[in-house]
């Protein structure tokens, strides 16, 4: 995967680093020294180089700001105890950012440029990721449309953007989320599978009615029926019923997470049961009131898996009894320990930031 490409750098003259307090950090609100830039213009990327973290210029017409053209990708780098910086399946991000790319009608970024990028970023800032337990660097690549025009057609320009936060794996405490009736993320042959940056625009205000009545996240159904679940907030979504884990199939309308497809192939290899199927609300509140409905959890990579313990559906409240040997925890800690190098990795998933 390497090759040895070296982007130029433009240092910053002094580090944030010593007025940064890693110990009250809130998540994605605080940037390292550099950034990562690369930009799109008549048909090819131009001119990859790393730079200090600053506000950039574009055209108030840039066609992002009224059209929407927007993706971005979500990812961790973390150190082992010998100072070894790690990524976590980072080609799946770059694969899945290009698949994005495609839907919203922009041009593919090469491998050279975001593994590359990623690669010489966190190398760079290898500071700002911490060795301590739950710490990470998480990256945030990102492109966006820069062409200054209004017409309703795809830029010809683009920026391609790699910023880097440090992060923590939080207890984020009890989560009840309320089942979607009326409103829903994605649809048909839409961009719901797409981590299109208007798709997480469409969710804020479902979920700050859902928070008004004290439930945190929305658990999004299928647009038709709204009887079929399909993620959690933006995270995916598992079930386990009895000592099987449910989740159901990706679709246009589900985002193929990595953590997802993780947990399904972690928990094939531990023998667990997983069915990967369509599955109904009704089949969930009736798993409830039989008691076979253990856990419920969400997963993706800034919180890797959140248990949700309760959910709100036709009025009614449904909470779930602690799960003493749960899978949420057991898969949790069985994830981290691979990302951070603290046991074998017989699936291939780290890869060793050069
Ligand atoms: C990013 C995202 C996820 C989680 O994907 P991971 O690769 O596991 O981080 C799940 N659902 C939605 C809608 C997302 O945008």
């Amino acid at each position: 995967m390497t090759n040895n490409t070296v982007f130029p750098v433009k240092l910053r003259e002094t580090s944030k680093f010593d007025s940064v307090d890693f110990n009250n950090l809130s998540f994605g609100s605080i940037f390292t020294d550099h950034m990562f830039i690369c930009h799109y213009d008549k048909g090819s990327w131009n001119n990859p180089e790393i730079v200090p973290y600053a506000p950039i210029t574009l055209e108030p017409s840039a066609r992002v700001f009224h059209y929407g053209q927007a993706i971005f990708e979500g990812m961790k780098a973390f150190k082992d105890a010998d100072a070894n910086l790690w990524l976590f399946r980072p080609n799946d991000n770059h694969i899945r950012f290009n698949r994005s790319a495609t839907r919203l009608a922009m041009p593919e970024v090469p491998q050279e440029i975001f593994i590359e990028g990623l690669n010489q970023l966190v190398r760079l800032e290898e500071k700002w990721v911490k060795h301590d337990h739950g710490a990470s660097l998480y990256l945030r690549p990102f492109m966006i449309a820069t062409e200054p025009a209004i017409s309703a057609a795809p830029s010809k320009s683009y920026k391609f953007m790699i910023l880097a936060s440090p992060a923590r794996t939080y207890y984020q405490g009890d989560v009840r989320v309320l089942i979607a009736e009326k409103f829903s993320r994605s649809a048909d042959g839409g961009v719901g599978y797409a981590k299109a940056a208007g798709n997480y625009a469409a969710q804020f205000y479902p979920t700050a009615l859902a928070q008004k009545k004290g439930l945190q996240q929305v658990i999004w159904t299928d647009s038709n029926s709204h009887e079929y679940i399909e993620e959690a907030g933006t995270m995916n979504i598992f079930f386990r019923i009895g000592d099987t884990l449910l989740t159901a199939p990706t679709s246009d309308h589900i985002l193929d997470g990595i953590t997802r497809k993780s947990v399904i192939q972690l928990a094939d290899s531990l023998g667990i049961p997983v069915e990967v199927r369509p599955i109904s609300v009704s089949e969930i509140k009736e798993a409830v009131k039989k008691n076979t409905l253990k856990e419920i959890f969400g997963s993706g990579t800034a919180a890797v898996i959140n248990p949700i313990c309760g959910f709100e559906h036709g009025g009614e409240l449904f909470e779930l009894s602690a799960e003493e040997d749960s899978y949420a925890s057991m898969l949790k800690n069985k994830l981290m320990a691979i990302q951070r190098n603290t046991v074998p990795d017989p699936f291939n998933w780290r890869h060793l930031v050069p």
